[in-house]
């Protein structure tokens, strides 16, 4: 398989420095037509002895999130910008991500994911780039919104491993990990929802169907209005902006 063949290079990869300190240059796992893609920065010390991803103490941090949120680490791919570890946990050099990011470029045509997960700063800001969008915000701003990347959609989270460290926004993170479960099925009111015709009929762009509709629905106003059984017009939009034309057409119908 294509992928096997993708592992087997990176195994034996020797196009940058980091092949001289790393014990396993640590390749992607999870199901290869998964829908969700996780992309971490780089392999830590229990990834590069073992030649296994998200290991020890990240590891159970990642299932703890997991368990939370209903998700199970083999209905996701998860690989890494970077398959070799940082000596001493030192920052990713530019050249570095160049060289290395071809790999994770293979491995996102060969997985094709509708939803990428870059975790952390260097990942998010690699699949940024890659996608042409801008990276105007910090990262903490940034983490948590779901946007629209050509045909995929980048969800950018923290990493576990960052608990490990301080554990005050635990709650926070839970919420966004639960996000991942709701972003693998459409809102329960996609089908009779107006929205869903007025995309079909061209009058509202296609953001707002994967944003919302497809994507973080929970956060739709309108969703949240049908939930607790609340007017809501069907000019109003899924942030709660009103759109006059939409008025005029929903009335005729
Ligand atoms: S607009 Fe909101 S309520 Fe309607 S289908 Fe989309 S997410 Fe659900």
């Amino acid at each position: 398989m294509e992928i096997d063949q993708l592992n087997s290079r990176i195994r034996s990869c020797s196009k940058c420095r980091l092949s001289e300190t790393r014990t396993n240059a640590v390749c992607g796992e999870g199901d290869r037509d998964a829908r969700i893609m996780l992309v971490a920065q780089s392999p830590g010390e229990n990834e590069d002895e073992e030649g296994i991803m998200f290991i020890g103490p990240s590891g159970d941090v990642l299932d703890d999130l997991f368990d939370n949120s209903g998700m199970e680490r083999d209905k996701i791919y998860m690989t890494n910008l970077l398959k070799c570890m940082l000596p001493d946990y030192r920052k990713p050099k530019q050249n570095e991500i160049e060289t290395c990011s071809t790999y994770l470029d293979e491995e996102i045509e060969i997985v094709d994911p509708d939803i990428l997960v870059p975790l952390g700063y260097y990942s998010t800001r690699y699949l940024f780039k890659k996608y042409d969008l801008s990276f105007d915000a910090t990262f903490s701003d940034m983490i948590g919104e779901l946007v629209l990347a050509d045909d995929k959609k980048i969800y950018p989270l923290a990493h576990p491993a960052s608990l490990l460290y301080d554990d005050s926004f635990e709650e926070e993170m839970k919420t966004h990990y639960e996000k991942l479960t709701d972003l693998l099925k459409p809102c329960r009111w996609y089908d009779i929802c107006p929205m869903k015709r007025f995309y079909e009929e061209g009058k509202i762009e296609r953001r707002w169907v994967e944003l919302y509709c497809k994507g973080d629905w929970q956060s739709c106003v309108r969703y949240q209005k049908e939930e607790k059984g609340e007017y809501h017009p069907d000019s109003m939009l899924p942030n709660g902006e009103i759109k006059e034309e939409l008025e005029s057409i929903g009335d005729k119908r």
